[in-house]
């Protein structure tokens, strides 16, 4: 069939693909104008839509890919991995949500060695974590231990939380974790009180401290771009923060999201003998120029990839090219959480680690990034980068070993 073949009966405002399916299906000429245009009223000229009581809502819509490209199944990794950011441990006292010894099975099935369990807590609760975890299993889980925020606010606290870091080395934690609780969250004189910044000079000695003990900062301030803008229809992240509105930043008294790294670069300045892990991706996957200058800038800094492979994957070349060059400071995470079904992204599983294996190891295209039927962050798919042999070990495990001062694998 061809255009010509009767161009004058064509209606003005159909397109080709429209004409040609109803060509298809016998009802070409004016009775299909005619009816189209009864329905709804609409005067000759105006795009008339094909079936206009069909409005979707966005959260129901699920596409399928017709794609039919390769799919590369990786059930295991093809390196013992280190997982260096998970929260395994739960809050004050309560039972771990899924018991320790089948995260260990899971652990087993996907060739994951260690998982650093980052938000170890501090005191009684560290000792509890440590005892829970990483004693009962050891070198399949290590802690990290968090600073004491409730404290922040009374005299001395600078150089008690310095002291209270070598402590925790003492009670077997390996590093300290922040939370995004500093820059965002934690007040001076409560809830009305101004945000503390990150780089507040009563937490000098507490980076100098993990600095003198050989000690890893793994470090979450900021969160993605998206979250400090308007939460609008142009927003990325636009379903993502219609379902965790607390995630948006946005306006109030929150510092714009550039602030936020700056006040984190004149930390990483000011100890540059302590080793710092900004974690998702340095907080800006958005941006690897930029993230690549930081990194140039400070070289006591590494990035890890939890909870970013939905950034990373879809920009595979620029992704490519920063594990080259940066094959030494990128270490593998996944944020994963053995709990909840509320952020698919980190839901601590099977399914988790063989998409992050994917996106690693094969060169396949346009797949999910989490294990959920909508993608989760934004409605994107992603690419896999298929690093070599040799960044791969460094990713999965070396590159963590080091920072962590710890033999893991095949330990
Ligand atoms: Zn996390």
């Amino acid at each position: 069939m061809s255009d010509e073949r009767a161009p004058e009966r064509r209606p003005a405002t159909w397109s080709r693909r429209g004409w040609l399916a109803a060509a298809g299906a016998g009802l070409i000429g004016s009775t299909v104008r005619g009816d189209a245009e009864a329905a709804h009223g609409g005067p000759a000229n105006q795009p008339v839509p094909r079936n206009p009581s069909a409005t979707l809502p966005l959260a129901e819509f699920q596409p399928k890919s017709m794609l039919h490209v390769t799919e590369t199944p990786i059930a295991r990794a093809r390196f013992p991995v280190i997982d260096f950011h998970t929260h395994v441990s739960r809050r004050r006292g309560q039972k771990p949500a899924v018991p320790p010894a089948d995260i260990v099975k899971t652990m087993d099935a996907v060739n994951l060695r260690t998982m650093v369990n980052l938000t170890g807590g501090s005191g009684e609760e560290l000792a509890t974590t440590i005892t829970t975890f990483d004693r009962a299993f050891p070198g399949r889980f290590v802690s990290m231990t968090e600073p004491t925020w409730t404290r922040a606010g009374e005299a001395g606290y600078a150089v008690w939380q310095g002291d209270e870091v070598a402590n925790a080395k003492a009670a077997g934690a390996v590093g300290l974790k922040i939370l995004k609780t500093l820059g965002l969250y934690l007040r001076d004189g409560g809830p009305q009180g101004t945000l503390v910044r990150v780089d507040d000079a009563r937490f000098d000695p507490m980076w100098e401290a993990c600095g003198r003990l050989g000690w890893p900062v793994a470090m979450h301030v900021g969160d993605p771009e998206a979250f400090f803008l308007p939460t609008d229809r142009f927003n990325e992240r636009y379903e993502e923060l219609s379902a965790h509105p607390d995630w948006s930043f946005y306006g109030r008294d929150f510092p714009a999201f550039k602030e936020i790294l700056n006040a984190r670069d004149r930390v990483f300045a000011r100890h540059p003998k302590t080793t710092f892990v900004a974690l998702h991706v340095g907080h800006w996957a958005e941006n690897l120029k930029g993230v690549g200058e930081m990194l140039d800038k400070f070289p006591n800094v590494h990035v890890e990839i939890g909870a970013r492979i939905g950034e990373l994957g879809r920009q595979p070349s620029t992704s490519a090219q920063f594990f080259d060059r940066y094959q030494d400071r990128i270490l593998f995470g996944t944020d994963a959480i053995p709990l909840g079904t509320e952020t698919p992204q980190q839901v601590f599983g099977e399914d988790l680690y063989r998409i992050y294996y994917r996106f690693l190891e094969t060169e396949d295209e346009y797949f999910d990034y989490a294990p959920a039927p909508v993608p989760p962050q934004g409605r994107w798919r992603i690419y896999g980068l298929g690093l070599s042999e040799q960044i791969l070990r460094k990713v999965y495990y070396e590159n963590a070993e080091r920072v962590l001062q710890l033999k893991l694998v095949g330990a």
